[in-house]
């Protein structure tokens, strides 16, 4: 299987804005160690690097859905410290937010439906662009959470569902891919 960051060369333009002029600011959320850092450093093709563990980066990128550039700023800051006002700020800033649990974790899929109506909370007039995301979908044996929790939660919550696996690369590409459509959907529906 291709990794993302192998075949991205034709994919990846530049860091910098979009076409007309803007950067999707997309938030991850997630319990401790369902995958972030791992999605996130996927995106940002740098995977390989020694520090993968450390949390609290941001990914700037460019990439090609449709036959159209977008640029995507990925931040991975949700449990770079304990601060209320770091994850109040997180629920404030996003254009875009991909809420992650692990399918071999039941209490990072509860926590998951938490934060999304945390979500809610913070941004109740705005209709926002949400992915659930159930990741380690590789780890079969262990699995708690089914593909059909996973996208019954997402009906309940209103909001998009893939399932991935960041150690196979599964589904990584069109996961950041479907965030760029969510986001253009929402932005085109405005404009009309
Ligand atoms: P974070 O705390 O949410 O940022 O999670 P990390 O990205 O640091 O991942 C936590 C641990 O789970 C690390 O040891 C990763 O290598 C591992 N991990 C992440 N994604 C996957 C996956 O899709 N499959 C498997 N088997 N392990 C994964």
């Amino acid at each position: 299987r291709q990794s993302w960051a192998s075949d991205s060369s034709d994919s990846v333009i530049s860091s910098g804005s979009d076409s007309d002029g803007s950067l999707y600011k997309v938030i991850l959320l997630g319990e401790h160690g369902v995958g972030k850092t791992s999605l996130a450093r996927i995106f940002g093709g740098v995977e390989d690097c020694a520090d993968a563990e450390e949390a609290g980066n941001t990914y700037d990128r460019s990439i090609i859905v449709d036959g159209e550039e977008a640029s995507l700023v990925v931040f991975d800051i949700w449990e770079q410290d304990d601060s209320q006002w770091l994850q109040n700020h997180c629920m404030k800033m996003g254009d875009a937010y991909i809420i992650v649990y692990s399918v071999t974790d039941k209490v990072s899929f509860e926590k998951a439906s938490e934060l999304r109506i945390q979500l809610r909370r913070a941004r109740q007039t705005e209709d926002i662009p949400i992915i659930l995301v159930g990741n380690k979908s590789d780890l079969v044996r262990s699995r708690e959470v089914s593909v059909d929790e996973g996208r019954a939660c997402a009906v309940v919550f209103d909001c998009k569902f893939i399932e991935t696996s960041a150690a196979l690369h599964h589904n990584v590409k069109d996961l950041f891919e479907g965030i760029v459509r969510q986001i253009r959907l929402r932005k085109d529906s405005k404009e009309d």
